[in-house]
């Protein structure tokens, strides 16, 4: 299996001012087309640090993708590194100028002498052109051999900003390495539970796992409650792969069938947009302590207007009161975190957004606020229509915005039962 080292470059990464995300997302990227993601490295913006790295990486793998680094700022030394590293003299090319050009012509603005200078390449790269941004990819492919014959191995720098970077993977370097290296056929299929822990479920399924073949894998991957399971074979015969997979994803889905929420790798915003639509419905939220956290994850998916109406955030008492009805009985005697004013939401969202569904939350979420009665990660959330509401008591132990998280995934979770049954 040919093997991949990620080299992210910049003093930002080290600071930890950005976080590296170019290397999460290139590592799924060449993980699904069968390439094994060996070695990540983050390196500062240094001549000997950048070059020490693209020495050691050598050893260790046949694709080395570097990003980062190649800006019109005089701390972007990489351009320079790699046309001396791979011999090289830099040279205007012509793809890259006509790039900058075209995207100074669309902005309407005047080019500078610092923005023509990324269109610079060493003449020993294929340029990559950067159709969202104005630093080229560069492509290398040095002629390589040692005792044991011809070597293939290839080097792709990348500009850091991840949007420019996940463009130039999709439009050259994914589609062609397939072609270059003997991958072998990876085919993954996954499904997500909720409301059942990640050990009960290995527990549940552990003969199942014990009898998958070697080249099928099994994955548990925990997030905010919920546990998605992901099956990945890997092999020569694509179809033979897949047939297998299939199968045993089959056997998966009856096995955890109580517990399952979707049998797609899809969010759970995106299951219950599918549901809403399904059923020609609508659904409306009001959020206390979430802050509308569960509508901007509804609103994410295009075309949630479709059926998503809106939200209320009534954080404060009086907007409980003043625009969900919540009764000021209720909040002077039990309060606003309480099944009686979540229940009242829920009414209160249904009636003023005109919604089949709504969702409502109200909680402390910490790190203070907590009294004995009502400690720090106590969350009532209620789901309902017209006919029924269904309320059910949180007690998170996380930071704020863990806490927030888990309230709104497992929110998101109880509306999508209620639909379903309901
Ligand atoms: P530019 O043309 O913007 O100078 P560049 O290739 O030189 O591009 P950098 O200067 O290293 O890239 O970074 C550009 C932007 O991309 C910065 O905002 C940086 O924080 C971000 N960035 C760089 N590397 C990563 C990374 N590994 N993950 C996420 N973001 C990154």
């Amino acid at each position: 299996m040919a093997a991949a080292s990620i080299i992210t470059i910049g003093d930002e990464l080290l600071i930890g001012q950005t976080i590296d995300t170019n290397s999460a997302w290139m590592a799924q990227e060449l993980n699904k087309i069968g390439v094994w993601v060996k070695r990540r490295v983050a390196v500062g913006d240094v001549w000997e640090e950048i070059w020490n790295a693209l020495d050691e990486e050598s050893k260790h793998s046949e694709i080395i993708l570097i990003t980062g680094g190649l800006g019109p700022t005089a701390d972007d030394i990489t351009k320079p590194l790699l046309c001396e590293y791979f011999g090289g003299k830099m040279i205007v090319s012509d793809v890259a100028l006509q790039n900058v050009k075209d995207i100074f012509t669309k902005l309407n603005r005047p080019i500078i002498e610092r923005n023509l200078k990324q269109a610079e390449v060493p003449d020993v790269c294929t340029v990559l052109n950067n159709k969202r941004g104005t630093a080229p990819g560069m492509w290398f492919e040095p002629h390589l051999t040692s005792p044991k014959g011809e070597e293939k191995r290839i080097y792709v720098s990348m500009p850091g900003v991840p949007h420019e970077m996940k463009g130039i993977m999709l439009d050259y370097v994914l589609p062609q390495l397939p072609s270059l290296f003997n991958l072998p056929a990876v085919y993954h299929q996954t499904l997500l539970t909720a409301g059942v822990g990640e050990s009960f479920l290995a527990d549940m399924i552990k003969d199942f796992e014990e009898a998958l073949p070697a080249y099928i894998k099994l994955a548990y991957l925990p997030n905010y409650g919920m546990v998605r399971l992901r099956l990945t074979g890997r092999g020569d015969d694509k179809a033979a792969v897949e047939k297998v997979v299939d199968e045993r994803f089959a056997e998966l889905k009856l096995l955890v069938k109580e517990f399952m929420v979707t049998d797609v790798d899809e969010p759970i915003e995106m299951t219950i947009g599918k549901i809403l639509r399904s059923l020609n419905k609508t659904m409306g939220t009001a959020e206390s302590c979430t802050g509308g956290a569960i509508a901007s994850l509804i609103t994410s998916i295009a075309g949630s207007s479709d059926y998503f109406k809106g939200s209320i955030v009534s954080y404060a008492n009086e907007v409980k009161e003043n625009l969900l009805s919540v009764s000021h009985d209720t909040l002077m005697t039990v309060g606003a975190v309480s099944e009686e004013t979540v229940t009242q939401m829920v009414k209160g969202a249904l009636a003023q957004l005109k919604v089949d569904y709504a969702v409502a939350t109200s909680g402390i979420l910490g790190p203070g606020g907590g009294t004995a009665e009502k400690p720090v990660g106590i969350v009532w959330v209620a789901v309902g229509n017209k006919d029924k509401i269904v309320t059910q008591k949180f007690q998170w132990r996380f930071d704020r915005a863990r806490n927030t998280d888990l309230t709104v995934q497992n929110a998101l979770n109880m509306l999508r039962k209620f639909i379903l049954i309901n």
